[in-house]
């Protein structure tokens, strides 16, 4: 319990120093400047337009990663995936598997809480076009590696997107770990084990570009979850659920001691 408290008190520490970064010029100009061109639905909305931390349970052994915050979206709320088209499809799904206490995500403050999962991108800017490039994204990977870090269940990373993906195999080699040869395509449903680290699972982005078109269906992106749940419930197992709400990822059995 001591060390869950620690790391939580770490996590926040990091989260502090993400949201005072300003180490990009071009995506520091782009988040205040939507901040100041406002969507007309959210005119009356105070914008966050500052890096967006990680968000989740501390304990999680799957971690779900993103692009990047969407301009109108965790740009504006603050949280990973939240009040924008992404995070209506997202959160639907992680509730349906479980991992969230309510299909919704409106705004920080509205009772969301995940359990066995942890949210966050591979840049906590929003990027000009969804694009961060990829002096940006190197900028950001220690963030990641950070936090990864200070989540030492993980047994899951859900990569949505390339370059989520990328991002992690990215991790990967900055950790000293062995690069996968060839390099692993990224592929909804696709999965990397490479025994040293988290087992990599891709899918495609909950963007509206992809569930709009039907390219990406809340039962394909719930396939994908299910796998992660399987494979985080295969790490062995110590002490009882804290609460019945945890007790849907343990599938019965005992928990990971923190
Ligand atoms: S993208 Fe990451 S490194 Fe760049 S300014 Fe934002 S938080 Fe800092």
């Amino acid at each position: 319990m001591e060390f869950l408290e620690n790391r939580k008190t770490a996590l926040a520490r990091l989260n502090r120093e993400i949201v005072a970064c300003r180490l990009c010029p071009r995506l520091v100009e782009h988040r205040e400047r939507v901040a100041l061109n406002k969507r007309a639905a959210y005119q009356s909305c105070e914008y966050w337009a500052k890096p967006v931390p990680g968000f989740g349970d501390p304990s999680a052994r799957v971690l779900l990663l993103g692009l990047a915050p969407g301009a109108h979206g965790s740009n504006r709320t603050g949280r990973m995936f939240t009040g924008d088209g992404s995070g209506i499809f997202l959160y639907r799904v992680l509730h349906r598997a479980g991992y969230s206490n309510q299909p919704t995500a409106a705004r920080v403050g509205d009772g969301l809480r995940l359990s066995g999962a942890y949210i966050t991108a591979a840049a906590r800017c929003a990027p000009p076009d969804n694009k961060p490039t990829p002096a940006e994204l190197k900028n950001c990977a220690d963030f990641l590696a950070r936090e990864m870090a200070l989540l030492p269940n993980l047994r899951v990373v859900v990569a949505l997107g390339k370059v989520a993906w990328d991002a992690y195999l990215a991790w990967r080699k900055n950790s000293g770990k062995a690069a996968p040869s060839p390099k692993p395509a990224f592929g909804h449903g696709a999965e990397v084990d490479l025994g040293d680290g988290p087992i990599l699972l891709g899918s495609y982005h909950p963007s509206q570009q992809n569930t709009f078109t039907g390219k990406l269906t809340e039962k394909q992106m719930l396939a994908v979850l299910r796998r992660a749940q399987k494979f985080s419930n295969r790490a062995p197992a110590l002490g009882p659920p804290a609460d019945p709400f945890r007790r849907r990822h343990g599938g019965g059995a005992r928990r990971q001691k923190d």
